[in-house]
């Protein structure tokens, strides 16, 4: 299917709405029903059927539409955080005595629920450094019910061969599920590797404005089934009416944000990497990223974050630097239309700083849709500064 129609019709029947070129919100709590057989039957499905909008709505059913088919996948859930995607897909497939291997240092609110929650209830999680498929296989137990990964991850970028994953897996009859965050289905496609739930947030790239947050998950339908009525469903997780409308409205813009987004972000890490108060570059498509090859090979595109390694002796010295900037915003997240830095000193007491450990000096940088030079003369006269 050409990504120009699942865009921009995919999902729309524009004969329903007045023949507007933009699908309405259809801002409604519940829908009514003209005969008992019809209630019964809803009853049954309200994955398929407006019962409620706690579950589906017309305006998100068109929506996970689009979201499924940009994935290649049977169907599609949407929540209202990508936070909610990942602690109902984890959710709905453990019980009491099961256990997951995850990548190291995941996305921190999937960590805190390995760590935090899922302990209470006799779920146990093994880390792993993905970068090797041996060590993913190593952790298995018989009781291994779900292999949790995130490729690239969002600060240092290490990848896991998602296709060996997904074979391991499938021997073993165990569940894959990937945060395909920093790629979205454009530039990495996981079930087409074998992956069997892929989820994002969809905060980042397909909201692309910095206004609305939002979680994605497709696979196949028998399994994101289980999750609606278990999960979705109990948590109240959907994404309301509105939010969905904004998410259509970034997906018609997103193959242009994300291809400007990973252009200007090429220039700017040249610029970076000649220059001599940084010590490395992190970018997966970088000729001396570690994984560069594998990255080629699983990813259509790379986005625009990046992580610098600063040479700096100090909390204070990269404070300097860090505000010194006038385009880049400190702040969580990305993906948005604005250029963003999150040193990971900045969340640390000054008085654990230690220079010799280079994850203290490390910075991530995203990269909005400014023009490069605007950006990098902003770079220059701070790290002039440092
Ligand atoms: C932001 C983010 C999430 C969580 O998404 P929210 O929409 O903020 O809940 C999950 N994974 C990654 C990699 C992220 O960057």
């Amino acid at each position: 299917m050409d990504i120009s129609y699942i865009l921009n019709e995919l999902g729309e029947d524009r004969s329903q709405y007045f023949n507007a070129v933009v699908p309405p919100i259809i801002q409604t709590s519940n829908f009514a029903f003209n005969s008992f057989a019809d209630l019964r039957s809803a009853y049954r499905d309200e994955m398929s059927t407006y019962v409620y909008s706690r579950g589906i709505n017309p305006t998100v059913d068109i929506l996970r539409r689009k979201l499924a088919a940009l994935d290649g996948a049977e169907d599609a859930l949407v929540f209202n955080s990508g936070a909610s995607a990942i602690y109902c897909a984890v959710m709905a497939n453990v019980r009491s005595g099961d256990h997951i291997v995850s990548v190291q240092r995941p996305y921190i609110w999937a960590a805190r629920l390995f760590d935090n929650v899922l302990p209470r209830f006799g779920v146990l999680t093994t880390y792993v450094d993905g970068t090797l498929v041996e060590n993913i296989e190593k952790a298995l137990r018989p009781e291994t019910r779900i292999i949790y990964l995130e490729s690239p991850n969002t600060l240092t970028y290490e990848l896991q061969d998602l296709a060996a994953v997904a074979e391991l897996a499938r021997a073993r009859g165990i569940l894959t599920i990937i945060d395909n965050s920093y790629c979205t289905p454009l530039y990495q496609k996981p079930h087409a590797l074998g992956i069997d739930l892929s989820l994002q947030s969809a905060t980042k790239y397909i909201g692309g404005h910095s206004d609305t947050l939002a979680g994605v998950l497709t696979g196949p339908k028998a399994l994101l089934k289980k999750i609606f009525d278990e999960q979705l469903l109990n948590t109240g997780s959907h994404i309301p009416p509105f939010d969905a409308w904004l998410l259509l409205r970034g997906l018609r813009t997103l193959p242009m944000r994300l291809e400007r987004v990973s252009q200007t972000t090429r220039q700017v890490v040249k610029y970076l990497k000649q220059h001599p108060k940084i010590e490395r570059v992190l970018y997966p498509f970088d000729e001396d990223f570690p994984q560069r090859e594998l990255a080629r090979q699983q990813m259509n595109g790379a986005g625009g974050l990046l992580t610098i390694l600063l040479k700096a002796d100090s909390h204070a010295q990269i404070e300097r630097f860090t505000f010194a900037l006038h385009c880049f915003l400190v702040a969580v997240s990305w993906g948005g239309h604005e250029s963003l830095i999150l040193p990971q000193a900045g969340g640390m007491d000054p008085a654990d700083f230690d220079p010799a450990v280079e994850r203290h000096r490390l910075a991530r940088l995203y990269i909005g849709l400014e023009d490069a030079d605007y950006l990098i003369r902003d770079l220059e006269q701070a790290l002039e500064v440092l």
